[in-house]
């Protein structure tokens, strides 16, 4: 028996209580490394930051932030930071457990974190995102450094704000240290391909996972929820491979159109309202309709919790990609398990970012830049390698690609864990 954490009483659906119950099901597969899958099922630390800010009016507001390491058995942390009204501890600890089985599953040299603030970016002007940012990253800077703790691109963040955090953790430190974040600007150290990097791993998982199912890509529906980074790039690629776009939904609204929607068109909306809600080239439905769009492809993008039972019930769908961390409730997945519906699950799916995330912190390092071709050509071949990989595994034990990506992540994990072994 084992104490529950006295803090949290997750419910099955939170995306906490959603992460745990993922644990639970890989357990059986991990053989006697099982020992230690209670280290899974808590964060190994969590900071709660009060983050002040002078308001361009004069009066001074106060948000709460978080930044959480789940893990470090096999590296420094690494994971997001996510701006967003809905961010809690709770959440932030999921998604920080997700960056540890995803960075395991990619074989990265990484444990797992995240950080965030609960707060709507949109509402505050560019200096008082500024000014937010950089108290955040000095707050937090207890526990991040290039080799302690690196954070990243999350909802609602960007490279402006990667660059801020890499500027304030620098004045803070007294050096340049480019390697304390990922997702920055090109010129300031970051990666060609970062931007795309999580809509491409989408692409590349789904493309492979479309050719073992006879899928073929070429005249594919797909339909996507989200249209920031991740999901507007992988719907490029996959129309770039002949497929076509019949259903889009972001916080703007949800857009159809059966024949398909001209991408340059779309993207031009996209950067002109900062969503897809008013593109006049399909049809405005109703949000919950969205998922019963006939397609072959699902691709939600977005926030956790989405598929639930009812609407997993309800797909029309053969594969479903997610581009969000933590989209499909624990019930909703087995109904798509029993209705023949392929999930490719995030800690997989999409990987893509932090494996680029990655090759960027590889590249501070040595001072030396790769071209862009060189990091979309690695990023292909570990999504694939890694991929194939859990293919294997689902075989063999018949369990779903969740399963066999937790069981090949978790069996690195509490491997190191072991290995390591416990202080004092
Ligand atoms: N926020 C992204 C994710 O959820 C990227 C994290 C990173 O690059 O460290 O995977």
């Amino acid at each position: 028996m084992h104490d529950t954490l006295s803090f949290i009483t997750p419910d099955p659906h939170s995306a906490w209580g959603t992460y745990l119950s993922q644990v639970d099901r890989v357990l059986p597969y991990l053989g006697p490394l099982a020992r230690w899958g209670e280290t899974l099922k808590r964060p190994k630390r969590a900071l709660i930051v009060d983050v002040p800010i002078e308001m361009d009016d004069g009066t001074v507001r106060h948000f709460e932030g978080y930044r959480v390491q789940h893990n470090l058995s096999r590296g420094p942390g690494k994971g997001g930071v996510r701006y967003h009204p809905a961010v809690t501890l709770e959440e932030v600890m999921a998604l920080s457990a997700w960056m540890t089985v995803k960075n395991a599953a990619v074989n990265l040299p990484y444990g797992g974190a995240k950080g965030g603030i609960r707060v709507d970016p949109r509402q505050l002007s560019h200096k008082e995102l500024e000014r937010m940012t950089r108290r955040y990253t000095s707050e937090i800077g207890l526990v991040i450094g290039p080799q302690q703790d690196i954070p990243a691109p999350d909802v609602g963040t960007n490279p402006q704000v990667m660059a801020w955090m890499m500027d304030t953790y620098s004045m803070n430190v007294g050096g340049t240290a480019t390697g304390v974040v990922t997702g920055k600007p090109v010129h300031l150290g970051g990666s060609l391909g970062r931007v795309k990097a999580t809509g491409r791993g989408v692409f590349v998982t789904g493309r492979e996972a479309a050719r073992r199912i006879h899928l073929n890509l070429d005249g594919a529906r797909v339909a996507v929820q989200g249209f920031g980074n991740v999901g507007s790039a992988a719907a490029e690629m996959f129309v770039g491979a002949g497929a076509k776009i019949v259903a889009v939904q972001d916080h703007t609204g949800t857009i159809a159109n059966p024949a398909g929607m001209d991408m340059g068109a779309l993207m031009e909306v996209v950067r002109r309202d900062g969503g897809a809600g008013a593109f006049t080239q399909a049809e405005r439905i109703d949000d919950e309709a969205f998922w019963d769009t006939d397609c072959d492809i699902l691709i939600p993008a977005a926030l956790e919790g989405q598929i639930t039972l009812a609407r997993a019930n309800r797909l029309k769908a053969r594969l479903v990609l997610e581009g969000a961390n933590g989209p499909t409730h624990p019930d909703a997945d087995d109904a798509l398990a029993e209705r023949g519906i392929l999930v490719v699950p995030d800690v997989i799916c999409n990987a893509g970012g932090v494996t680029v995330s990655y090759f960027e912190w590889v590249q501070d390092f040595s001072s030396f830049f790769w071209t862009e071709d060189e990091i979309n050509l690695r990023l292909d071949k570990i999504m694939v390698d890694a991929l194939r990989r859990i293919w294997d595994t689902a075989d063999r034990h018949k369990i779903t690609l969740r399963t066999a990506t937790f069981a090949v992540a978790c069996e690195r994990i509490l491997m190191a864990r072991q290995e390591r072994g416990l202080y004092p």
